[in-house]
This record gives structure tokens, C-alpha cells and sequence, in this order.
């Protein structure tokens, strides 16, 4: 497995290697749900390019993006046992030098949820992932379906801005319990682990009265009392169009429910199609 630092080297890679290349960005603390993208990415393209850049632009708190988990070598170990052809990983100076001064501002899908939550994460989404689709100039990008607004927002940008690459989307990978996997799942207080999976259980049953024609309003205000009863902080819970994401109030083909919610100190997103 190749290793490339500069953007100079990745560049060389995609001229000199044939074939169809695809990319899965990350911001490592790799788990199963990046490598079921990675051993996507294999499957149907000749060869894979993973990135690895814990990007400073889409945090919202120095906070969170002090704590948030770095496994360089370990990362390097679960690329290689599926296989990654190479890993980028540029430093900060690098994709963001002393003189960088250009901001990919979002589009109409970043006006809620994610984007009412976190001002300008969405910015520092569109961004780095034009710069890396740049630098890494490969033919289709794996986004994983865990974070859908951004799937959806990166379309958006790479239609709209010509980027020559198909996005790609991949399910989202789950722990046994129902805990949709991610990097921040390792910061949750022990005591309120077992508390986690309640979200999936909420998801599915939230779809299972709406599927069976509960009223969508009482359905989403059951999932939230339930939450808040649990001791999650909701912070939306809603039933929405999965191409605009728009809210919605009615079941209707492509219907996507979306959660954001507290859990202790840990904030978890997840969503199902419906
Ligand atoms: P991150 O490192 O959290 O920025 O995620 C990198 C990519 O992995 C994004 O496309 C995420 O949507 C995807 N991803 C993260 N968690 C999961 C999961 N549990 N299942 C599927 N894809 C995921």
C-alpha cells in the first residue's frame, strides 16, 4: 500500500495508474462502516485511494476538534487488510496554506439540521472535499449513507460545480446492538453506552407507525419524548424528502428520518430511508 504526504505525489499517482480510480475521504479513527466503503470502492473500481485529513474547517468547537480521536498506524493496519491500494495524508499546511483564503459556500440543503446545528460545517464540508477531489482527481468518491445530508450536499456541489466524479452511496454499517459505527462512539461515557442503540430503536419505530399510516406528526413526537425520556438532548428528529430535505408530512417515496441527539457529552446523528 502506497503512502503519499504531498499533493505533488498524488497527482503522479492518478497520471500513472490506469483504470478507473476511486476515493473514499476520511478523517481516519478508521472503523468497519469506512472500511465496508473501502471494500466497496475495491470491488468496482481498479484502484482505491483512501485520504485521511481531520479537516479543521468543519468543527464547530477547537473542542471537538482537539478530542477528536488521531490512529495514524492503526488506520494504516485496516487499510492494508482490505486492501487500499494508497493513503493520502497531507498535512493541514498543505490543503490549507498560510495564504488560503477561497470558502466553497453550501447550497439550499444545508439551511437544516445539520447546517442550522453546526454554522459553517457544511463550508468547511464543500470545501475540503473539492480541494481533495481536486488533488486526488479520481472517478467516483464512496460517501457513506451514516452521514446522509452531507451525501446529499456533496452531490449537490459536485453537480453544480462540474466536478467530473460520481458520488457514490454506501449503507451505513451498524454495531450489533443497532449503534449506527463512528469515530466519536469511543468518546461516550461507558455508563451511557448501553443508552446508544435506543436511537436505531426510535428510527425503526417511528418508521413502523408511519408505515402502518400513524399520523407523521405523532410518530416524530413519540420518537422525540422517548429520546428525552432516555436523557438524550433531541436536537431534530424529523421526517424529510430525501433529495431536497425538506421537511415532510406525509410519507412519500425516497422519505428519509433524520436524528440528531446528545448523548452525555457525545453528539450521535443517524437516519434510515423510510
Ligand atoms: P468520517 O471519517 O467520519 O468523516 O467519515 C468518512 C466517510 O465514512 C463518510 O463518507 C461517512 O459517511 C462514512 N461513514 C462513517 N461512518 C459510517 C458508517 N457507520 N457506515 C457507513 N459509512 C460511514
Amino acid at each position: 500500500m502506497k503512502q503519499f504526504h504531498s499533493i505533488q505525489e498524488v497527482r503522479a499517482y492518478r497520471k500513472s495508474t490506469p483504470g478507473i480510480i476511486g476515493f473514499v475521504p476520511t478523517m481516519g479513527n478508521l472503523h468497519e462502516g469506512h472500511l465496508a466503503l473501502v471494500r466497496q470502492a475495491k470491488a468496482e473500481c481498479d484502484a482505491v485511494v483512501v485520504s485521511i485529513f481531520v479537516n479543521p474547517k468543519q468543527f464547530n468547537s477547537t473542542r471537538d476538534l482537539e478530542q477528536y480521536p488521531r490512529t495514524y498506524e492503526d488506520d494504516l493496519a485496516k487499510l492494508k487488510s482490505v486492501g487500499a491500494d494508497s493513503v493520502f495524508y497531507p498535512s493541514r499546511e498543505a490543503v490549507y496554506p498560510a495564504d488560503f483564503s477561497t470558502t466553497i459556500s453550501s447550497n439550499s440543503l444545508t439551511h437544516l439540521w445539520e447546517g442550522e446545528h453546526r454554522p459553517g460545517h457544511f463550508d468547511g464540508v464543500c470545501t475540503v472535499v473539492a480541494k481533495l477531489f481536486n488533488m486526488v482527481q479520481a472517478d467516483r468518491a464512496y460517501f457513506g449513507e451514516k452521514d446522509y445530508q452531507q451525501l446529499q450536499v456533496v452531490k449537490a456541489m459536485a453537480r453544480d460545480l462540474n466536478i467530473p466524479i460520481e458520488i457514490v452511496p454506501c449503507p451505513t454499517v451498524r454495531e450489533i446492538d443497532g449503534l449506527a459505527l463512528s469515530s466519536r462512539n469511543s468518546l461516550i461515557d461507558p455508563k451511557l453506552r448501553e443508552k446508544a442503540p435506543l436511537i436505531k430503536s426510535v428510527l425503526d419505530g417511528a418508521k413502523f407507525a408511519i408505515g402502518n399510516g400513524s399520523p407523521v406528526d405523532g410518530a416524530l413526537q413519540t420518537a422525540r419524548d422517548t429520546l428525552v425520556g432516555a436523557g438524550f438532548i433531541v436536537e431534530y428528529f424529523s421526517l424529510v424528502n430525501g433529495c431536497s430535505l425538506e421537511p415532510i408530512i406525509q410519507w412519500e417515496v425516497d422519505a428519509r428520518l433524520l436524528v440528531a441527539a446528545q448523548l452525555g457529552d457525545v453528539r450521535l446523528i443517524d437516519n434510515i430511508a423510510l
